[in-house]
């Protein structure tokens, strides 16, 4: 990441006047770990894990002042990897707690999801419906027929109803959906589940979102595959006319 250019002056700097060699020999060593980060993210771009670790070290969530910098250059300088705020005693990236949670729900898929369902009440944000809401009752396990069945009802709720008892419920189950589709980021760390970009779907609706954008993506493909070939076709004319 250019964008913390000598993220290592202050170290130097703080050795430069009682011992210029030791400095001198600093910055030397800064100067090489530089070159070889630069080297080793140009070779390691195409990994998605190298990828989401990049995106994450530039994340708009994260201070000014350590935006651009990997965890390793944090530890090294002794500030909090999200705030910036000089680390205290043995901490190693965060500041506090807080810090930690807040950069964990919203790039960590079990931490965000689980923010989101709570932000989101549980509930579907296209449909409304709730999770746990029954979409079908069941049916009597003795008798076959639609629940509640009546031999179950007159012994009271309480009661104990074997052999009619209810199988076959279904209720709706809340899932998290990314609006901005993953398409082959997976479920590792990363800025994708910002919790902006997060939303709770019942699974009906999960279900017919994943497809509508499954289709847009077909869609955009055979777009820019039909978009070539018209291009070769006007120069074809640009050619022959
Ligand atoms: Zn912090
Ligand atoms: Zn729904
Ligand atoms: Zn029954
Ligand atoms: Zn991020």
């Amino acid at each position: 990441m250019g964008n913390q250019e000598e993220w290592w002056r202050p170290l130097v700097e703080q050795h430069r006047l009682d011992d210029p060699l030791r400095a001198r020999r600093l910055e030397d060593q800064y100067r090489r770990a530089d070159k070889a980060r630069e080297k080793r993210e140009a070779r390691r771009i195409d990994d998605v894990f190298s990828r989401a670790q990049i995106e994450m070290d530039a994340c708009e969530f994260r201070a000014g002042s350590v935006r651009g910098l990997t965890e390793g250059e944090c530890q090294a300088l002794r500030v909090c990897y999200r705030c910036g705020e000089p680390l205290q005693g043995a901490k190693r990236k965060w500041c506090s707690r807080a810090c930690e949670e807040a950069w964990w729900t919203n790039h960590a898929w079990a931490w965000a999801s689980s923010a989101v369902r709570q932000r989101d009440d549980h509930t579907c944000v296209r449909c409304g419906r709730h999770r746990g809401d029954v979409i079908d009752p069941g049916y009597c396990r003795q008798d076959g027929h639609a629940w509640p069945c009546p031999d179950a009802e007159r012994m009271g709720p309480t009661a104990y109803t074997w052999p009619h008892y209810r199988i076959g419920t279904r209720a709706v189950e809340i899932e998290v959906n990314h609006r901005e589709p993953l398409v082959g980021r997976g479920y590792h760390a990363g800025c994708v589940h910002h919790q902006d970009g997060l939303e709770v779907l019942c699974h009906e609706c999960h279900v017919e979102e994943t497809n509508r954008q499954a289709a847009e993506r077909r869609a955009a493909a055979l777009r820019g595959q039909y978009g070539r070939r018209a291009t070769d076709v006007q120069q074809l004319e640009l050619v022959v006319g």
